[in-house]
Parts: C-alpha cells; sequence; structure tokens
C-alpha cells in the first residue's frame, strides 16, 4: 500500500480519468493497494495512463467472485465467462471427470472446482507456455496439473472415451474483427487467444471435430462462441455427431453451447 495524501489521490483519479479510464476512482483505490511505495505507484499510473490492462498491473483479475493470478500476455478472463461455467455445472453431475481445453489462467477450472460437486478435474490445457505457468500457478491448491499442448493433444490415450465434461474458452473472434477490439485486448493479450481465424470457428471446429472421441456417452462439450456464430456452430457441432444447446445470458452479453454425446446411439450402431 502506497501512502497517499488525500489531494494526491485526487490527482491521480483525474490523471486515470483523462487517460479514458471510466472507473478511474476504483482502480486508483486498487492501484494504491496494490503499490508497495510512492516510486511504484507512480510507475503504475504511467503504464495504466499508457493503456496496459489494469488487471497486468496488479497480477490478478476478478472472476467469479474471486481474484485469478494473470501474467502479461496471458488472456484476462471475463465476466461474460461467468455463463461458460454455470453452463456447463448446469449439465454436469457430482463426481464428473473434467478436462479444461484452451484454459490461459485456468480461471474457468478455479471457478468449477467450487461449483462442481466433488468433481474430478483432470486437467487443463493450454497451448501457450506463459498460459501454462499462470494456469499452474492457479490451480496448485485445487490440485489440476496442467498440460501444454494443442486441444485433446496432451492428454493420456487411456482418458478417450471417458470424459464427462470438456469445457473451453476457445479463440472465437474472427481474424478481420480483431482490429475492431479494445485497444487493451489488441495490444496486450496473446492473439493466439482471441484469434479464432477467417470465421472465427477454426480452433472450435477441430474441437468439435475430436470431442466425441474423447467424451463418454452422455458427455458435455460446453464452450463461448459469439453470438453471430451461434447458427454455423450448431450445424458443425450436430455433423461432429453431437447435440447442441444454446444457452446465453443478455445481462452479461454471453453465448455458450453445451454439446452432448448420445449415450445410446453409439452403442446401436454396433449392435445392429
Ligand atoms: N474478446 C472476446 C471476449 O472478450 C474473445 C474471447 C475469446 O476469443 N475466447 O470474450
Amino acid at each position: 500500500m502506497a501512502p497517499v495524501s488525500p489531494a494526491e489521490y485526487d490527482a491521480l483519479a483525474a490523471r486515470l480519468r483523462r487517460a479514458g479510464c471510466v472507473w478511474a476512482e476504483d482502480e486508483t483505490q486498487l492501484l494504491v493497494e496494490a503499490a508497495d511505495g510512492a516510486e511504484a505507484l507512480a510507475a503504475l499510473v504511467d503504464r495504466r495512463v499508457a493503456g496496459e490492462p489494469l488487471e497486468y498491473l496488479l497480477g490478478w483479475a476478478e472472476f467469479c467472485g474471486e481474484r485469478i493470478g494473470v501474467d502479461p500476455g496471458v488472456f484476462v478472463p471475463r465476466s461474460r465467462t461467468a455463463l461458460l461455467v454455470a453452463a456447463a455445472a448446469r449439465v454436469t453431475g457430482p463426481a464428473a471427470a473434467v478436462v479444461e481445453l484452451c484454459c490461459g489462467s485456468g480461471a474457468v477450472s478455479r471457478a468449477l472446482s467450487r461449483r462442481l460437486a466433488a468433481p474430478r478435474l483432470l486437467a487443463a490445457v493450454d497451448l501457450d507456455p506463459a498460459a501454462v505457468a499462470c494456469a499452474r500457478r492457479n490451480l496448485a491448491t485445487v490440485g489440476v496439473p496442467v498440460l501444454a499442448g494443442d486441444l485433446f493433444d496432451p492428454l493420456p490415450a487411456n482418458w478417450r472415451g471417458g470424459l464427462d465434461l470438456v469445457v473451453a474458452n476457445a479463440p472465437y473472434v474472427p481474424t478481420a474483427a480483431m482490429a475492431l477490439l479494445p485497444p487493451e485486448a489488441r495490444r496486450y493479450e496473446s492473439a493466439a487467444a482471441l484469434d479464432g481465424g477467417p470465421d472465427g470457428l477454426a480452433v472450435l471446429r477441430r474441437l468439435a471435430a475430436a470431442a466425441p472421441g474423447w467424451l463418454a456417452p452422455g458427455g458435455h462439450l460446453v464452450v463461448e462462441i459469439g453470438e453471430a456464430q451461434v447458427d454455423e456452430f450448431r450445424t458443425v457441432l450436430s455433423e461432429a455427431g453431437l447435440v447442441p444447446t444454446v444457452v446465453r445470458d443478455d445481462a452479461l452479453g454471453a453465448t455458450a453451447m453445451t454439446a452432448h454425446r448420445p449415450a445410446a446411439v453409439a452403442g446401436r450402431r454396433y449392435e445392429n
């Protein structure tokens, strides 16, 4: 906590407001708490004025009611992703075998560790070494191993057909829309965490194609998605043999899709 007089505090808040920070008072308070002296505080405020995301300066983001550590470049958990957590929790029974892909900071696994009944959180996976290191710190206390690699690649083969929940906030921003993201995301977050290729569905298509092989009968894939992508991705999921459902939360501005592997069809195909 940096020592600041009321006048200095007001001056800092005014500077942040001029730089475009809508919640300037709140941000001032958080930066004052985070800095261990006047010089450190001045440096943090300079970086914030230059546009660096508040979460990287603090080293944490608030997600589903708790503080999650975030390192520079690692995707900052968004409040809208609470819908992904709620949708996953709604379709998942007790003692479920759970894997999170594209885990970033591991925020979703952490939230699920509190929301699910006796979950077996088998692993969280990310391609980006910075995300893997960050998630390892966030998930150590809830006992979730974090693996480095692309989607299902780093998982042991004997998990195939046994997962009750595969949850992912994969990148889904269409490449052309990357330029329209807020500068904080565009300039400071890893593009790989956001850019979903020409129509935003490049990673989600690969995920949908591979998921049926890893899900247990009746198991669910649950993903966040852009509202404009719902119709196309519903078709992708159906063609992969999954049964999709759309979940929306207008207050959060969020859309998610849950898709389950039908329990009966796989068996019947071989019996007939
Ligand atoms: N910018 C989007 C968001 O804030 C993108 C998230 C993503 O690609 N997973 O939710």
